[in-house]
């Protein structure tokens, strides 16, 4: 068997913001034998992921499900909607939303990328001028992402439909909720979003291999006339197959078992619990931080993650090296500063399967690595965040 280098005994801390780790209930989901996917077995399997899919995006319309990766929905927004040449707004919220223009880039797309620092988030007001600005309507999609996974940064993702609507455009919107779907609320139709796109492997609780696109007629309907090239992304074949339950091509049938039983944890927790216990985790996980006397990177109150904490290294402290540390003596992955935030920041995920005592010992992991790498800090970072919880029982 291939060697793992992690320890012998315990468990391994996955606390990277996705992949997350999977519950031993999606893993015994998944411990069955491959079926035929075109036979009836399957069939009862395909029509339930189906419906309950909709539940967790909180919308009625359909719900595309592909073997790929996030990246992958991604990709299979922008063709199925957009035609060679066309003009998308994208906000420059962090490393996520850089790879999302760049990809619209490389798909013949003319992007224009509001700029940001990547501590503030979307300001709603901008994308609204910019759209008022566009009286030939040039624009044909708002390109968002609802919690930027590189920064711990969220959107208001209401507040831009709301300008998108203000401002009498007819844009599509279009959200990247990878890393927000079932740790943040998100409500794909009420906050009227055409294409919602989202991946298997953070909140949803999956290992990696499934992605999504949530649709809303109005995407539907500019599906019919969207002049990308498409083949394996494209949604009309895949619609009329998923009416019966079927896929045009082999889907993934393990990862099926898996998410509907991630599914079915979800919605006997209920969506507002589920939410409520990853804004708890966070707001516990701040606490450490600010006793710790750290930095938190989200600079914008109203738009701090309940998924992931990215914490800013003091001057002249590489973060990658106390990560290692933490790796080595503690065996906790926690994710790696991206881009311009290299050495500079790392990442606390706390969303997905996680409890109160997952929580205290990822913090204590994290206080322990800090006094081991000689960071400068204040010890008492898991006290603090041991008194949010107590203090604030659900
Ligand atoms: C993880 C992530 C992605 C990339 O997803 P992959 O599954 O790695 O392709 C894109 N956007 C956000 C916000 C993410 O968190």
């Amino acid at each position: 068997m291939l060697k793992l280098t992690h320890k012998a005994s315990g468990r391994h801390f996955l606390q990277i913001p996705g992949p997350t780790n999977v519950p031993d209930r999606v893993l015994r989901a998944m411990d069955n034998p491959t079926i035929d996917h075109r036979g009836p077995e399957f069939q009862v399997i395909g029509k339930k992921v189906l419906s309950d899919i909709r539940k967790v995006f909180q919308t009625n319309g359909p719900v595309v499900i592909y073997g790929a990766s996030g990246t992958g929905a991604w990709e299979a927004a922008l063709v199925n909607t957009l035609s060679a040449g066309d003009k998308v707004l994208m906000y420059e919220t962090g490393h996520f939303a850089t790879l999302w223009k760049k990809m619209s880039e490389r798909l013949g797309l003319n992007p224009e990328f509001l700029p940001g620092d990547w501590r503030q988030g979307v300001d709603a007001a901008r994308i609204g001028q910019r759209l008022e600005e566009d009286r030939q309507h040039q624009i044909k999609a708002v390109c968002i992402v609802h919690n930027e996974t590189s920064t711990g940064v969220t959107a208001d993702v209401l507040a831009v439909r709301r300008a998108i609507d203000a401002a009498r455009h007819p844009a599509l919107l279009m959200v990247d909720t990878i890393s927000s779907l079932a740790s943040i609320d998100y409500r794909h139709d009420e906050w009227g979003v055409d294409v919602t796109v989202a991946g298997s492997q953070k909140g949803l609780m999956l290992p990696p291999g499934l992605s999504f696109n949530a649709l809303s007629e109005k995407a539907i309907a500019a599906s019919k006339s969207a002049g990308l090239p498409k083949s394996y992304w494209a949604w009309a074949d895949i619609l009329e197959s998923n009416k019966s339950g079927f896929w045009p091509y082999t889907p993934a049938t393990t990862l099926l078992y898996g998410l509907s039983e991630a599914c079915d944890m979800l919605l006997e927790e209920g969506l507002p619990n589920v939410f409520a216990r990853h804004t708890r985790f966070a707001e516990a996980t701040r606490c450490a931080v600010r006793a710790w006397g750290l930095e938190v990177l989200c600079a914008n109150p109203a738009a701090l993650s309940s998924s992931l904490t990215a914490v800013l290294m003091p001057e002249g402290h590489d973060a990658d090296k106390f990560r290692k540390i933490v790796l080595d003596h503690f065996d906790m992955s926690l994710g790696v500063g991206l881009a311009k935030l290299g050495g500079k920041a790392f990442r606390i995920g706390h969303l997905g399967d996680f409890n109160e005592l997952t929580l205290m010992g990822t913090l204590a992991g994290v206080e322990m690595g800090l006094a081991l790498a000689g960071v400068p800090h204040r010890a008492g970072g898991v006290i603090a965040a041991m008194d949010h919880l107590t203090s604030n029982l659900r």
